[in-house]
């Protein structure tokens, strides 16, 4: 009802507005061409920060992937360093033992084996002997000392590749470092691009809500100027509230609209009654055509004007049915309120699909309203 009286008062402006009306058309086409190249810009902008976004992520994901290896490298060189540390262990034990058990052969010839050095020297049964001996013990301690260097040798070695490793690893690491500053910096990038899409994507959804806005407004603004050049057309039968009707009668074709009511009016089509007779209601060919109460049908039958038309006796009234397409009783039929007697055509003096129903009151046609 409040949507009805909305309507009423728009329909109003517009008939009043005239040629306003279609220059109002106009400029919401306009609007809405403007509103759908914006969402179109909208979108393109959408599509390209998405690829852009896409883009970063794939390169995040690179990053991701190098720092999942440079991982796995500095656990592997971690293994190599702790390895080498047992190595660097082992070797200095070694050269420690060496150093250790030198010390002790060095004492024991000083302090036990002076005499039995002199002597092996000295017990040489030839200078041939002596020379075996004395190099002999010159042997042992260079034995010793090439150990020793030997071990530390290996010593040195180690703790070279040790602090090797070390360089390795610190290199690992700053590689490690670096991908994690990279992934910092890009992770910003792809959030910024998120927010940016977020954006877009509500600036696109405003556009796209207003776009069925004004679809709606343009829609309801042709129904309003179509219905501003045909009064009556678009008032839907359900709609009708009669007034002062007494409810005696029925709908007769609730399925219709009522485009034309009893009464003065210009001639439509050329063809039309100027003074009507009755209450039209605009249906499709075919629409079911109802008794509007009880009562015998009096007339089924064809001429020029009505068509084919089929009076109902209601004892003080009689309803009349006109321009059918087809009629399903026959003269002294009893018919109930409502039963469906014919359908809606266009035959007689008729300019389209609809059905002419008139109340007779002894003999003259009234206002259908008066008993709607
Ligand atoms: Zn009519």
């Amino acid at each position: 009802m409040v949507k009805k009286r909305i309507v009423s008062v728009l329909l109003a402006g517009a008939l009043v507005a005239g040629m306003g009306l279609q220059v109002n058309v106009t400029v919401k086409a306009d609007d809405l061409q403007d509103a759908q190249n914006k969402a179109s810009q909208q979108q393109s902008a959408l599509d390209a920060a998405q690829a852009e976004k896409d883009q970063l992520v794939a390169q995040l994901d690179g990053i991701v992937k190098d720092m999942e290896q440079t991982q796995a490298d500095i656990e592997a060189k971690q293994e190599e360093i702790a390895k080498k540390a047992d190595e660097l262990d082992a070797a200095k034990i070694d050269e420690n033992n060496q150093y250790e058990s030198m010390k002790l052969r060095i004492q024991y010839m000083y302090e036990n084996g002076n005499g039995q050095f002199l002597e092996t020297l000295l017990e040489s049964k030839s200078i041939a002997e002596f020379l075996s001996n004395a190099e002999y013990i010159n042997q042992i301690s260079e034995y010793d000392r090439n150990m020793l260097v030997e071990f530390q040798d290996i010593v040195d070695k180690v703790e070279e590749q040790q602090q090797e490793l070390e360089k390795e690893n610190a290199e690992l690491e700053e590689m490690q470092t670096n991908l994690q500053t990279q992934q910092t910096e890009l992770q910003t990038l792809v959030d910024s691009k998120s927010s940016e899409i977020a954006s877009l994507e509500s600036e696109l959804s405003e556009t796209n809500a207003k776009i069925s806005q004004l679809q709606a407004a343009a829609a309801e603004q042709a129904r309003l100027q179509e219905e501003a050049q045909n009064p009556g057309k678009f008032t839907p039968v359900d709609d009708y509230t009669p007034s002062g009707g007494t409810g005696r009668l029925q709908n007769p074709c609730p399925a219709a609209y009522i485009s034309s009511e009893f009464g003065g009016r210009q001639s439509p089509g050329g063809i039309g009654s100027t003074n009507h007779k009755g209450r039209d209601y605009a249906a499709a060919s075919g629409t079911p055509i109802f008794a509007a109460a009880a009562g015998t049908v009096t007339t089924v039958a064809n001429n020029s004007v009505r068509g084919n038309y089929v009076i109902i006796n209601h004892g003080d009234i009689a309803t009349l049915y006109q321009h059918c397409s087809t009629i399903g009783v026959s003269v002294g039929q009893s018919v109930g309120a409502g039963q469906n007697i014919a359908t809606v055509g266009s035959t007689g003096a008729s300019t389209g699909p609809h059905l002419h129903f008139e109340v007779h009151v002894g003999g003259m046609p009234v206002d259908p309203r008066l008993y709607l």
